[in-house]
């Protein structure tokens, strides 16, 4: 059984907001899978399992804010990793490195601590949806630009419509549940 249909029945806790948070954009809305203990368990239990599987190997986990936050910290700590934040603009209050990016609804930049990663280690970054890929794109350009390397990147949901693995054809990537 592939690793979609396994943990398919998952997506009855994945609402679609249409129109949000603009007109055409169909929100993926993971609160409900969130507030459901056995279902938030099971796909952190699904995302440990990628890592092992695909030996990854990773050092440290990284996120962008916020709904990344929620998956990496859970991760990390099933892991036994600590949690690299990747923000946006002005969060950060040392330091910081920036990079700009288009969104699938507008534009955008994030922007990661200069000492918050080091040269050679593996970083895991994870987020709750792969769309256009932009985010993550700028993400793990971002991590490798302070010389570490990307040991893979993790989704809980990926939108295969809107192409975005084909914008990270470097690295591997990995979601659980697909549209
Ligand atoms: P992208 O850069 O287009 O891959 O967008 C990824 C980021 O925007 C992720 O952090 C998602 O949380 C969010 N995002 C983009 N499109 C959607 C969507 N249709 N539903 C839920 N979140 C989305």
């Amino acid at each position: 059984m592939s690793v979609e249909s396994r943990y398919d029945d998952l997506k009855r806790l994945i609402r679609d907001v249409p129109d949000f948070p603009k007109p055409g954009i169909i929100f993926k809305d993971i609160t409900p899978l969130l507030r459901d203990a056995a279902a938030f368990r099971r796909v952190v239990d699904a995302l440990a399992d990628v890592v092992e599987r695909e030996r990854l190997r990773p050092d440290v986990c990284a996120a962008p804010e916020a709904r990344g936050f929620i998956f990496a910290s859970a991760l990390a700590q099933r892991l036994h990793l600590g949690l690299v934040p990747i923000r946006k603009p002005g969060k950060l209050p040392a330091r910081t490195a920036r990079l700009d990016y288009a969104l699938e609804y507008g534009n955008d930049a994030v922007e990661i601590h200069v000492d918050a990663v080091e040269p050679a280690q593996r970083v895991l970054i994870v987020d709750d949806v792969l769309a256009t890929g932009g985010t993550i794109r700028a993400c793990a350009d971002l991590v490798a630009q302070r010389g570490a390397v990307i040991a893979g990147l993790l989704f809980v949901v990926e939108l295969a419509f809107l192409g975005g693995r084909e914008r990270l054809p470097e690295h591997a990537a990995h979601s659980i549940l697909k549209y």
